[in-house]
C-alpha cells in the first residue's frame, strides 16, 4: 500500500517536473506575449492567450430571456420562472431557443478576432469547451441530432480559408458526441464589404441570405447551431427559417458571445468589464 502510494507520488512529482520543463521550454522558445494583455506567455499552451485572461472574459450572466437569452437589465420578478423579452412574446424569432457563454466586449472581441482572422484553432477548442459546458447545463434546450456552423458564403470562405464558426463547432460535435454537418447549411447570398451595419440593414441583408442544401435530410431533425456572435439575432433566425421550412423540428443556438448595449455594462479599473447591471431602468 505504502509503496503504490510512494509509486503514485512520484509519478506525480515527474509529471510536475515534466509539466514545468515543458513550461520553461515553451517560454524560453517561443517568448510570445498574451494576445490580449502583452504578458509573456509562461504556460505551455496552444491557446496564445494567457489563463488570466481567459478567465477574466466577461461571462454573459444574469437575468435573462428564456428563450432568445437577451439580458434583462430590470430584472425579472421572482415569481416569472420562464420570462420573455418583448421580441420573443412577439415570435420573431424562427429559433426555439439561444444563447451565448460571453459578452461581446474589449477583450472577447479581441479573442474572437484571433479566431476569426487567423484560426486559432486552440481558441476554437477553448471556446467549444465553455460552450459545451453551457449546453450540457441545459440538456433539455440542447439535446441536438446535429451540429451545424453558420456558413459563410463560398467566395469569402474561399479568401480566408476557413470558416470561424467552424472552428468551433467541429470540437464542440466531438464532445458533445454527435454529428457535425457543415453542408446541410449554405449562404446563397453574400454579406457586403462594410462592415458597420445598422440593427435593420443586418435583418435585411440575412433575410433569404441561408438556404438548405439539395438534396440534404432535414426532416424532424433538431439542430444546434453555432456561431461566433449574436449582434441582432438576425443570423441565427436566417439559418433558423431555412432549416425550419426544409422541416427540422427544433433549432437551438449557441454563439461564444453576444452584442449588449453599452448602458447595460459595468466597468472596472482601465475600463474591463466587470459584468452586467441588473438595477438599471428600460427594458432592451
Ligand atoms: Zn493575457
Ligand atoms: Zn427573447
Amino acid at each position: 500500500m505504502h509503496r503504490a502510494g510512494s509509486s503514485v507520488s512520484r509519478v506525480y512529482r515527474l509529471h510536475n517536473l515534466f509539466r514545468h520543463t515543458l513550461d520553461a521550454l515553451a517560454s524560453l522558445a517561443v517568448p510570445a506575449p498574451c494576445r490580449i494583455c502583452d504578458e509573456t506567455l509562461t504556460a505551455a499552451s496552444r491557446v496564445p492567450v494567457c489563463q488570466p485572461c481567459l478567465e477574466r472574459l466577461p461571462r454573459l450572466q444574469g437575468p435573462i430571456c428564456s428563450r432568445c437569452g437577451r439580458f434583462f437589465p430590470s430584472g425579472v420578478p421572482a415569481e416569472v420562472t420562464e420570462p420573455l423579452c418583448q421580441l420573443c412574446r412577439r415570435d420573431v424569432y424562427a429559433f426555439d431557443c439561444a444563447r451565448s457563454f460571453g459578452i461581446y466586449e474589449r477583450e472577447t472581441v479581441k479573442a474572437i478576432t484571433l479566431l476569426k482572422y487567423e484560426a486559432i484553432s486552440p481558441l476554437g477548442n477553448w471556446f467549444a469547451d465553455r460552450l459545451f459546458e453551457l449546453a450540457t447545463r441545459h440538456p433539455d434546450l440542447f439535446a441536438a441530432d446535429v451540429v451545424v456552423p453558420v456558413p459563410l458564403h463560398a467566395t469569402r470562405q474561399k479568401e480566408r480559408g476557413f470558416n470561424q464558426a467552424e472552428l468551433i463547432a467541429r470540437p464542440l460535435a466531438r464532445r458533445l458526441g454527435i454529428p457535425l454537418r457543415t453542408w446541410l447549411l449554405v449562404r446563397t447570398r453574400p454579406r457586403p464589404e462594410r462592415l458597420r451595419l445598422s440593427r435593420k440593414e443586418r435583418w435585411r441583408i440575412v433575410r433569404g441570405a441561408y438556404s438548405t442544401r439539395e438534396g440534404s435530410q432535414v426532416d424532424n431533425l433538431r439542430v444546434l447551431l453555432v456561431d461566433d456572435v449574436f449582434t441582432t439575432g438576425a443570423t441565427l433566425d436566417a439559418c433558423s427559417r431555412a432549416l425550419k421550412q426544409a422541416g427540422a423540428a427544433y433549432v437551438a443556438g449557441l454563439t461564444v458571445a453576444r452584442v449588449v448595449p453599452d448602458w447595460v455594462v459595468v466597468r472596472g479599473p482601465a475600463g474591463s468589464v466587470q459584468g452586467l447591471a441588473t438595477d438599471v431602468r428600460g427594458s432592451i
